[in-house]
């Protein structure tokens, strides 16, 4: 029969993703008691995020060189059908990052200032007994492990292992929205890899992909990423994404080749899972949420990584309070009725309405119709900078262009 065994720490951390890495790090580095858990064996594999970042992140989240794939300084927006348009700034803009070895480093990290990392453990359940936090973890051998903490972090992603789904919204517009990627990983000729070399590339329009897009990112030399994403539609029926990231590797990458124009190292995906207005509970008494399984991930580009990095920055100090609180459970909980709040603020109310902006524009997304708008709303664009681009597309700036012109752009009216 399998056996048990037991652990106590201040805090557990369940899911070593940007989110759950980051916040178990800084709390190792300010002596916390802290152990990082997630059900992959090896952090480098599963690396389902193709993780395109702008460069401030680089250096706000304190994040180093080891972790970066490639960086980039162009945008290039490929679509509505042969349209092809593309914006280059003589600085660096952004990186794509290893996800892999982001994750990696960050349990390294954790490990570093004295925290504990234990892989291939699968968090089942969880419950308050007292003061503490009661957690179910399984190995694949089926061996338990029971883990009592002062506080545990539901930080397994749009999965929310622990927190569970927020229950079906009242009013449909509060619900999960979510959406489904697919990536491969692509070694290719260096002739290849110099096209898409320093670029974030865009496939947009319902010819490349109905209710979505599709992208290529330069990896390391010779390594691209391409992928396709798109919004859930459960009023559609959708294509599978399989045959639309084939469709796309060919239309963009073998034209002329007679095909093979490139060997799939890897083959990943995942889904992403946001409420648009973020008013699920964020913690359940001693249970507290990070990163996506809070509805960080924002639905325009399916962004995640720098909104779970700041979901750890907002809670590592209010949890680290709450551990010095002496008034017991009460002034425990005070000292995180301040999160939720605070997160919202750190993202931001264009976080909010980039969501909504996404819903309509990639839901509605799947006719000439609406490529037609898109398109006019792409010409507009034409005259702006690369860095403009960035402000919009990652800093969500959209009234520089007009917040009433919006909703006609994009079809609302
Ligand atoms: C195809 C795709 C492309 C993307 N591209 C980008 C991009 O270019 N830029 C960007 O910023 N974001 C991107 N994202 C989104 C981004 O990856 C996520 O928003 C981000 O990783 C969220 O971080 P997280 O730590 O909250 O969750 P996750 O990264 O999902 O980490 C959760 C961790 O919890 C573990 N886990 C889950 N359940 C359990 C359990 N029961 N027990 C133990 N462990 C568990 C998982 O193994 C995982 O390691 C993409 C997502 C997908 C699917």
């Amino acid at each position: 029969m399998p056996s048990e065994s037991s652990l106590r720490c201040q805090v557990l951390v369940v899911g070593a993703g940007p989110a759950g890495g980051d916040l178990a790090r800084r709390l190792a580095l300010q002596g916390v008691d802290v152990v990082l858990v997630d059900r992959l064996s090896d952090l480098s594999r599963s690396a389902f995020s193709s993780a395109a970042l702008p460069i401030e992140t680089m250096e706000a989240f304190g994040l180093p060189a080891e972790v970066v794939g490639s960086r980039w300084r162009q945008w290039q927006l490929i679509g509505p059908g042969s349209a092809s348009r593309s914006w280059a700034s003589p600085q660096p803009l952004g990186v794509v990052l290893d996800f892999g070895a982001l994750r990696h480093w960050q349990a390294d990290q954790c490990r570093r200032w004295g925290g504990r990392v234990q892989l291939g453990l699968h968090a089942c359940s969880s419950h308050q007994e007292g003061e503490r936090m009661v957690t179910v973890l399984r190995r694949s051998d089926g061996r338990t492990l029971r883990v009592s903490s002062d506080w545990t972090v539901d930080a397994s992603g749009q999965a929310r292992a622990l927190l569970g789904d927020p229950p079906p919204a009242q009013r449909p517009r509060d619900g999960l929205v979510g959406a489904a990627g697919l990536e491969w990983l692509l070694r290719v000729s260096p002739a290849c890899w110099e096209r898409w070399a320093d670029r974030l590339s865009f496939c947009l329009g319902s010819d490349w992909v109905p209710q979505g897009y599709g992208w290529i990112f330069p990896m390391q030399p010779g390594v691209l990423k391409l992928g396709v994403c798109r919004l859930l539609d459960p009023q559609r029926q959708q294509p599978p994404l399989g045959g639309l990231i084939t469709e796309l590797g060919r239309r963009l990458l073998e034209p002329g080749t007679g095909g093979a124009a490139f060997e799939v190292l890897d083959r990943h995906g995942g889904l992403v899972r946001s409420t648009i207005r973020r008013r699920e509970l964020h913690q359940r008494g001693r249970l507290v949420g990070l990163g996506d399984a809070v509805s960080t991930a924002n639905l325009l580009g399916g962004e995640g990584i720098r909104h779970a990095l700041s979901s750890s920055a907002v809670l590592a100090p209010l949890l680290q309070q709450a551990l010095a609180a002496s008034g017991g459970q009460a002034s425990a909980q005070r000292a995180l009725q301040d999160y939720a709040p605070q997160l919202r603020r750190a993202l931001g109310w264009r976080w909010s309405l980039s969501g909504r902006l996404a819903r309509r524009t990639w839901l509605g997304l799947h006719g000439p119709q609406a490529d037609g708008r898109l398109d006019q709303v792409l010409k507009g664009l034409e005259r702006r900078r690369a860095e403009d681009l960035s402000a919009l597309l990652f800093g969500y700036r959209f009234e520089r262009y007009g917040l009433r012109a919006m909703p006609y752009l994009l079809g609302w009216r």
